[in-house]
């Protein structure tokens, strides 16, 4: 057995035995509320799909017009020829939407962040990103390969300690101005794992006091907050002013897949002509930028779809706490029970799934240690009585002493 052999085995020997073992599961039907999961019909609280378009009539069929149109494949990159108007039009749309100078298309959340940072924060720069950031804004800081530092959780004096003594020490040090080093600071809008929004009022406070920039991921925070679902950063009141970077992605509440940055035209100039992730890498098919103008349009018109998940929202955090669950200070679709034993919560997911409904268990390393927890998120096509279903299904799970 070779040396790479031998550390695959142990590897996976390792996850097995720690309960960290991830499988996937394969859908045989639709992405929505019912599903049908390896031939079983289930009820699903765990998809991003928040406004139920993943499998809207209007987005399928704006799909299915643009490839009749414009084929499958974009062929190329932006930057050769893989510019189809579909895109153009769509970044167009966007920068209205957010309010922004422009807006620049990328086929995935993960890219366009791993883009972004790593192009605005280089050597000598220092990025400072919330602790419980998503994996990609991390690893963006990684490779830009600026000196890299988390602070707490949402925590503004822990930010605000390291931006004054990074502050501090670029004023000592009186540089030229071209060659200061500058600070991003790199934020979720809404937390994906833990479904808490960022307290962006105060940090873009602190980034104006303190000159640094401050980057907002809003994948789950668009469609679903703010007026016409603007997200958290329109539902903060801030603009491009306070926050001059926004990325957002079409995954979640879009229901259809790929991310944009929106900013000024400086900012979006700069990342055409310098990201290694947007110019080396084919767009993303025409036919789902098509789609997302579709789904934008009716994210904008969801305000009856917003207030009935916000009802939703409610219902399930009353009965969940009546039933004494420990849930987290969280107002948006992402309403996680924290269970904290990694074995504990994989047991109760599976006894959801034995009675019909699929809730996923999130274990480390995607969140911190002993916080594991089932992630339920809600979905404007739930019904009332489907999240009731939940909660007594939960009840029976707590009588059969599995929490
Ligand atoms: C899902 C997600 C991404 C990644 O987007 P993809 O399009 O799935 O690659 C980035 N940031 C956050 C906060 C996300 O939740």
């Amino acid at each position: 057995m070779s040396i790479f052999e031998r550390q695959w085995r142990e590897g996976l020997q390792a996850k097995k035995d720690a309960g960290l073992w991830r499988q996937h599961r394969t859908l045989n039907s639709p992405q929505g509320v019912n599903v049908n999961v390896d031939g079983r019909l289930l009820l699903a609280f765990c998809s991003n799909d928040y406004l139920g378009l993943a499998n809207h009539h209007d987005v399928k069929h704006a799909a299915i017009d643009a490839i009749n149109a414009a084929g499958v494949g974009s062929g190329a990159s932006h930057l050769v020829i893989g510019h189809h108007r579909e895109h153009e039009l769509l970044e167009e749309e966007l920068a209205e939407f957010t309010q922004r100078d422009r807006a620049l298309v990328f086929s995935s959340g993960y890219m366009a962040n791993l883009a972004v940072v790593s192009t605005l924060a280089g050597k000598s720069d220092t990025v400072l990103e919330d602790k419980l950031n998503h994996a990609s804004l991390i690893d963006g800081g990684l490779l830009s390969g600026a000196r890299f530092q988390r602070y707490l959780h949402n925590d503004s004096a822990s930010l605000e300690r390291y931006l004054q003594r990074f502050h501090q020490q670029n004023q000592q040090t009186q540089q030229k101005e071209y060659t200061q080093r500058k600070q991003l600071v790199v934020t979720d809008g809404v937390f994906s794992m833990d479904g808490d929004v960022a307290n962006l009022n105060e940090i873009s406070r602190l980034c104006q006091q303190n000159d640094a920039c401050l980057m907002v991921d809003d994948a789950h925070g668009l469609g679903v907050l703010g007026p016409e679902g603007r997200g958290s950063v329109a539902d903060a009141g801030l603009g491009q002013e306070d926050v001059p970077v926004l990325v957002g992605t079409f995954g979640k509440a879009f229901g259809t897949s790929g991310a944009f940055v929106a900013g000024s035209n400086e900012l979006i100039e700069y990342i055409i002509q310098m990201a290694r992730p947007y110019i080396y890498t084919t767009a993303m098919p025409p036919s789902i930028a098509a789609a997302t103008r579709a789904s934008l349009k009716l994210v904008q018109q969801a305000d009856n779809k917003r207030a009935h998940l916000k009802q939703l929202i409610y219902q399930f955090r009353q009965g969940a706490s009546q039933l004494g669950f420990e849930l987290m200070p969280s107002h948006t679709a992402i309403q996680p029970i924290m269970i904290g034993d990694t074995h504990k919560a994989m047991a109760l997911s599976q006894y959801l799934e034995n009675e019909g409904i699929l809730v996923t268990a999130i274990r480390p390393p995607t969140v911190p240690d002993k916080t594991a927890r089932l992630r339920v998120t809600l979905s404007a096509n739930h019904r009332f009585d489907e999240v009731d279903e939940l909660l007594e299904t939960l009840a029976q799970a707590q009588v059969a002493g599995l929490v």
